[in-house]
């Protein structure tokens, strides 16, 4: 807290993250909040730490916590990212996209039929449009016997997503948190698509340049989203590469804590994502 204090920041979402469990691993914080001893405000998202147990989780959580519970240091912010591990896609741009499986759709359902039920906001984990659509799917059909109705909710990340799947998101009230991956791992996404995932030369070229259009027409829709909530894109508007695109830090700023669902080798303090970083600032130089 001192560190962030340091740095000008006095509030953080917690986006929940690998084996912190609700609700021994936050004893202390919880201590601390008790004490009056936080110089951070922190709004936390309960995340799940069981594959295939993550419906008895949220029917647990809703039984025993309330959303918002707490005070303005300490709040309960709702569900996520993790809903359900059958939903949460590989976040490493070295390696080819995961396809999610078919398990995904009902398990996801399941949670988001809960937190409906219970008024409960969500972030979820999504980096690929393959993964979100399916997602909107599973939402939309909620949606129609349970309305959101205003409930807030947004995916997190969302680096390949489409134009249709924004509007699908806009259509049902909900978000997009970028994040500034890209300007560590752009060109790690960009060699990716090139190499076409391992397919053969001529279907990775054609793949290639599917994904390369798709790359241009994210940064385009993230500038609309990014406008949408009224933050400016200096880095785009000065020609930044995708690499280094300062519009997606300027977003992520005020989330000074995001957290994925892959433990160590994607944490954000890991030597070896240290290591990674490096290596992708001397090829990017991001500021
Ligand atoms: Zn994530």
């Amino acid at each position: 807290m001192r560190e962030l204090n340091r740095l000008g920041v006095t509030g953080a979402i917690d986006a929940g993250g690998g084996f912190q469990n609700y609700p021994e691993d936050y004893a202390v914080i919880e201590k601390l909040a008790a004490d009056g001893q936080l110089t951070i405000r922190l709004g936390y998202n309960l995340f799940t730490q069981k594959p295939k147990g993550e419906k008895d989780d949220f029917l647990r959580w809703a039984r025993s916590s309330k959303y918002q519970q707490g005070d303005d240091y300490f709040r309960h912010n709702g569900a996520g990212e993790m809903l359900v591990f059958s939903a949460a896609d590989f976040e490493d741009f070295r390696e080819p996209r995961p396809d999610m499986p078919p398990e995904m759709e009902p398990e996801l359902e399941a949670v988001v039929r809960i937190l409906v039920q219970n008024r409960w906001p969500w972030r979820l984990h999504a980096t690929y449009d393959e993964t979100i659509s399916r997602s909107l799917d599973v939402f939309e059909r909620v949606n129609q016997d349970m309305p959101l109705d205003g409930l807030h909710w947004f995916f997190d990340h969302a680096e390949t997503i489409s134009e249709r799947s924004i509007d699908r998101i806009a259509a049902l009230g909900g978000g997009i948190a970028v994040q500034h991956r890209m300007a560590y791992q752009g060109e790690y996404f960009v060699e990716t698509l090139r190499s076409g995932c391992g397919r053969s030369y001529a279907a990775g070229r054609a793949h290639a340049g599917e994904r390369r259009q798709a790359l241009r027409r994210h940064r385009c829709d993230a500038c609309r989203v990014l406008q949408s909530v009224g933050v400016r894109s200096p880095g785009w508007s000065r020609g930044a590469r995708s690499g280094a695109c300062a519009s997606t830090r300027s977003a992520t700023a005020s989330t000074a804590r995001q957290r994925c669902a892959y433990g160590p080798r994607t944490s954000p303090g890991s030597p070896m994502k240290r290591a990674r970083r490096a290596g992708s600032r001397s090829a990017s130089s991001p500021t």
